[in-house]
C-alpha cells in the first residue's frame, strides 16, 4: 500500500537539507520500489510568513493524514523577537501534541571514520551506539500546577509539577523494551527513584513491563550516575529509557559524545508507530543559504522512517551502508572536515549518498 510522507522543509538550512533526503526517496521510489506519495507544507517561521501562524491549519490537516512526516528544522534570527505564542518553534511542540508523539528517540552513534570529531579520547567512543529513548508528552514538563506566586512575605516561589501516570510509563517503557529487542537487547531504566516519588512508580512500572520481556536485560539507574556514566564509559549502554527532562538533557550530552551534530537523526512516535523523523540540530542560522549544511543527519532520519515507521528495514540499512561508505570514500561536509579529506557541499554530499546507494 503507497504510504503518505508529510514533508516538512522548515526554515534556513532545513530547506537545503531536505531536498537531499527527499532525493534519496525519491531514488528508493525510482530503483528499490519503495510505495510512497510525497507532499510538503509549510511550518515554523516560513509558515508564519506566509499565513500568520507557525502550524496553519493545512498543515496539521496534512500532518494527522500522514504515515510520516520527514521535517528539517524551525526557527532563525528573523522571528527571535515575536510573541512566543507564534514563534516557530511553536509550529514544532504543535505538531508534536496534536499528533501525540510520546516517544523520542535519540541515537548516538559514532561512526568509526569520524572518531577524532568527539571530544572524548577515540578508545572510549569508537563504536559507540546507544539508542535513548526519552518520554516527550509528559513529565515536568507538562506538569499541573506550575507557575510563579507570591507568598505572604511578599517573597516570589516558582513551582513545576513532576507527574507521571501509570499508562504513560507503560506504554514509553514497551517502546524501550521493543526496540532493545531489534539491538543488543539490554535496557537501562533511568530515574531519581531514591528521591523523586514519582520516579519510585516509574521503576516499579518498568520493572512491571519488563516482567512480559524477560529476553530483555533491564537495569536501572539513578540520573545523576547515568550522567556521569555517559561520559566516563559510555559504551556499556544500549538502550536508556527515561523521563521528559531527564532524557532531554542525557540525550543532548549523548549526542555531543560524537561531536558531530550534523550526523544524529531522530524520531518522535506515537501508539501506532507514526513518526516525525528530524536531525536534531536546528536551522543553522549562520549558515543557511550557502550549500555547506550537512546533510546527513536528515537523509538518516529517513532510516529511521523506514525502519521505524514504514516496516522496510532492509531498506533503511541501504541508506546506512550508503553514508558508511561516502564517508570511507572521505567526503566531508564543513562540520566534519579534517586533514586529508574531501570537502564537499551540502547537494554534492547528496548526490554522493544517492550514488552509493545505486
Ligand atoms: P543549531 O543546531 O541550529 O546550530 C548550532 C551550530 O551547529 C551552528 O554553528 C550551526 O551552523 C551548526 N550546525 C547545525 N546543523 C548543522 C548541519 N547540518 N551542518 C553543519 N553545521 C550545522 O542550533 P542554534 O544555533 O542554537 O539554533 C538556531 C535556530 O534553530 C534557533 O532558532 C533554534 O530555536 C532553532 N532550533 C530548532 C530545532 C528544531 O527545529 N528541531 C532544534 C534546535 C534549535
Amino acid at each position: 500500500m503507497t504510504k503518505k510522507i508529510l514533508i516538512l522543509p522548515g526554515d534556513g538550512i532545513g530547506q537545503e537539507i531536505v531536498a537531499e533526503a527527499v532525493k534519496v526517496l525519491d531514488c528508493l521510489q525510482k530503483d528499490f520500489g519503495l510505495k510512497v506519495e510525497l507532499e510538503e507544507a509549510l511550518v515554523g517561521g516560513t509558515a508564519y510568513d506566509d499565513s500568520g501562524s507557525p502550524l496553519p491549519e493545512s498543515t496539521l490537516t496534512l500532518a494527522k493524514e500522514a504515515d510520516s512526516l520527514l521535517l528539517g528544522a524551525v526557527g532563525g534570527y528573523k522571528w527571535e523577537s515575536l510573541d512566543i505564542a507564534v514563534r516557530p518553534e511553536k509550529g514544532l511542540l504543535g505538531l508534536r501534541a496534536e499528533l501525540e508523539l510520546f516517544a523520542n528517540l535519540r541515537p548516538a552513534i559514532l561512526y568509526p571514520q569520524l572518531a577524532d570529531a568527539s571530544t572524548l579520547k577515540p578508545e572510549v567512543v569508537s563504536g559507540l551506539d546507544i539508542m535513548i529513548v526519552r518520554e516527550l508528552t509528559g513529565g515536568i514538563y507538562f506538569g499541573q500546577p506550575r507557575g510563579v506566586r507570591t507568598l505572604d512575605n511578599g517573597e516570589k516561589e516558582g513551582y513545576n509539577t513532576l507527574v507521571y501516570r501509570e499508562s504513560e510509563i507503560e506504554r514509553i517503557a514497551k517502546v524501550a523494551f521493543d526496540i532493545a529487542g531489534k539491538r543488543d537487547s539490554r535496557v537501562c531504566s533511568v530515574d531519581k527513584a531514591n528521591v523523586l516519588e514519582c520516579t519510585e512508580l516509574w521503576r516499579e512500572v518498568v520493572n512491571r513491563v519488563g516482567e512480559d520481556h524477560k529476553e530483555i536485560e533491564l537495569s536501572h539507574m539513578y540520573v545523576d550516575n547515568a550522567a556521569m556514566q555517559l561520559v566516563r564509559a559510555p559504551k556499556q549502554f544500549d538502550v536508556m529509557v527515561t523521563t521528559n527532562m531527564f532524557g532531554d538533557i542525557l540525550s543532548d550530552c549523548a549526542a555531543m559524545l560524537t561531536g558531530s551534530i550534523g550526523m544524529l537523526p531522530s524520531a518522535s512516535l506515537d501508539i501506532n508507530s507514526k513518526g516525525m523523523y528530524e536531525p536534531i540540530h536546528g536551522s543553522a542560522p549562520d549558515i543557511a543559504g550557502q550549500g555547506v549544511a550537512n546533510p546527513l543527519a536528515t537523509i538518516l532520519s529517513v532510516a529511521m522512517m523506514l525502519r521505524y515507521s514504514l516496516d522496510e528495514a532492509a531498506l533503511a540499512e541501504r541508506i546506512e551502508q550508503a553514508v558508511n561508505s561516502v564517508l570511507d570514500q572521505g567526503l566531508r561536509t564543513q562540520d566534519i572536515f579534517s586533514e586529508g579529506m574531501k570537502q564537499v557541499g551540502t547537494a554534492e554530499m547528496g548526490d554522493a549518498v544517492v550514488a552509493a546507494m545505486r
